[in-house]
């Protein structure tokens, strides 16, 4: 939406709007909220709010704690659920320094520089069309905590009575679709208690914002469900994990750059360039579109997920899927990427990825249109099929060899990243599970 300042103060009023939520998400993907009173709004709307940054992972030192908070007002948005106390709108902000620069360890203003280097380069969109899943457990009635007990016994495309979670999720849609979200599709998924909801794509950076409101309306809508919904890539181990597939193509003034009626599969040459970066990038970007302890848990054969470093125009199994759909629908479907990651951080690592790709005219490997879980070591290495890091440790390491990547993050966010996620190992690393007692304390 192209709202101007004065639509705002406009909507504000005629809504009944008496708190403003100030959003920006950190390193970690959290949406962090800053509420002020609607008082606040023309001080918001000048670019004349300061808030304290030094109380967010990842972003400052003490000594620089002071931030100003810029509107974007194309991100205006009220929520439908209301309260006693009158409507609270959102508002996605832009950290800037104290001196008035954008800051550089907020992942959108980071996404917002490679889209401009995206833009220098003679492109206009980069679309994204996010497909995220995530479970629905029974909240504890008696502390509001979450359990382990799943909502329903349902799978796949299940209906009604079998699928419990069906009202909730429907109730999720219909608030989605209130604040203007464009869902295509929601269903049950493979797993016991879990859901998917697709909504259309759009450019990266508000498709980034949506994922982002996505996750706030489907947590608070489960709530008023008696309901915990969770975005963590395996709580199960028995079971499919949650991914989050995304759907991309690039755009130039001309339409979809992917689509090429006369190219090998109808996709264009630089179609190619950009899957031949993204493939040889993989390894190293999964740090951040999987970026947690668990996300490695899922990256296992038998659940659907990928394991391994390949593209196909047929099979569903591989990293890379190119769906079926040409002309203007040509795209690439990445995954790999689960729910845990940062949006931005996540969409600014693959782009660079593809980018990179153009830039130095990578070709892909051949597709493998064959069951890769079929092939044994010996085959896949012919194949020169690699697998995918299999731990957040050499995810990591692979991360910290490709500059490329690097880049995409800039400094301050790839310094705080590896700093904060090889804390986040050493923990990991340092705890003694059950798994490990039950296969090892009676047996040595
Ligand atoms: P799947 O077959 O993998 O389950 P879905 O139908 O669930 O796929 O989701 C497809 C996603 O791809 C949707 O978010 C849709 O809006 C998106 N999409 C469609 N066309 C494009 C495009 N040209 N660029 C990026 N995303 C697209
Ligand atoms: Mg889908
Ligand atoms: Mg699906
Ligand atoms: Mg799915
Ligand atoms: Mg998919």
């Amino acid at each position: 939406h192209d709202y101007t300042k004065a639509d705002i103060r406009r909507m504000a009023k005629e809504e009944n709007v008496q708190f403003l939520r100030l959003m920006f998400t950190d390193l970690y993907g959290t949406i962090k909220n800053v509420e002020v009173p609607i008082s606040q709004l023309d001080k918001l709307l000048d670019n004349k709010l300061m808030f304290d940054g030094s109380s967010i992972d990842g972003f400052v030192r003490i000594e620089e704690s002071d931030m100003w908070l810029y509107p974007d007002l194309s991100t205006w948005m009220i929520f439908p659920w209301g309260s006693e106390h009158g409507k609270v709108a959102r508002i996605i902000c832009e950290v800037y320094t104290a001196d008035r620069k954008p800051f550089m360890g907020d992942p959108r203003n980071n996404l917002m520089r490679v889209l401009d280097e995206m833009k220098a380069e003679g492109f206009t969109d980069f679309n994204i069309g996010p497909e995220p899943e995530f479970f629905l457990f029974k909240l504890d009635p008696e502390t509001g905590k979450p359990t382990m007990h799943l909502n329903d016994n349902g799978s796949y495309f299940d209906f009604a009575p079998v699928d419990m979670g069906e009202n909730c999720r429907r109730e999720i849609v219909l608030e989605l679709e209130r604040m203007g979200f464009d869902v295509e599709a929601s269903h049950h998924e493979v797993a016991p208690g879990q859901h998917e909801v697709d909504f259309k794509y759009e450019d990266a950076l508000h498709a980034c914002d949506n994922i982002q409101t996505f996750k706030l309306v489907v947590k608070t809508v489960a709530r008023k469900h008696g309901l915990h919904a969770t975005f963590m890539p395996k709580p199960l181990a028995q079971v499919n994990g949650s991914g989050m597939h995304i759907n991309m193509s690039l755009f130039d003034k001309n339409g979809n750059v992917f689509y090429d009626e006369n190219g090998d599969q109808k996709l264009s040459q630089k179609a190619y360039y950009f899957l031949g970066g993204l493939l040889k990038h993989a390894r190293s970007f999964t740090a951040i579109t999987n970026p947690t302890v668990n996300s490695y848990k899922r990256l296992v054969p038998g659940f659907e997920a990928p394991v391994y470093v390949a593209w196909s125009g047929r099979n569903r199994s591989p990293l890379i899927r190119v769906p079926m759909a040409r002309e203007q629908g040509t795209r690439f479907e990445l995954r790999s990427v689960d729910p845990s990651a940062n949006p931005y951080m996540a969409i600014a690592a693959i782009l660079e990825a593809g980018l990179d790709g153009l830039r130095n005219k990578i070709e892909p490997a051949a597709s493998v249109d064959r069951n890769i879980y079929a092939m044994d070591e010996e085959e896949r290495r012919e194949n020169g099929i690699k697998d995918l890091p299999s731990t957040l440790h050499n995810a990591l390491k692979e991360l910290k060899n490709d500059e490329v990547i690097q880049g995409a993050l800039g400094k301050h966010l790839f310094n705080n990243f590896v700093e904060a996620k090889t804390l986040e190992w050493d923990s990991y690393r340092q705890d003694v599970s059950q798994w490990e007692r039950d296969q090892y304390l009676e047996l040595y």
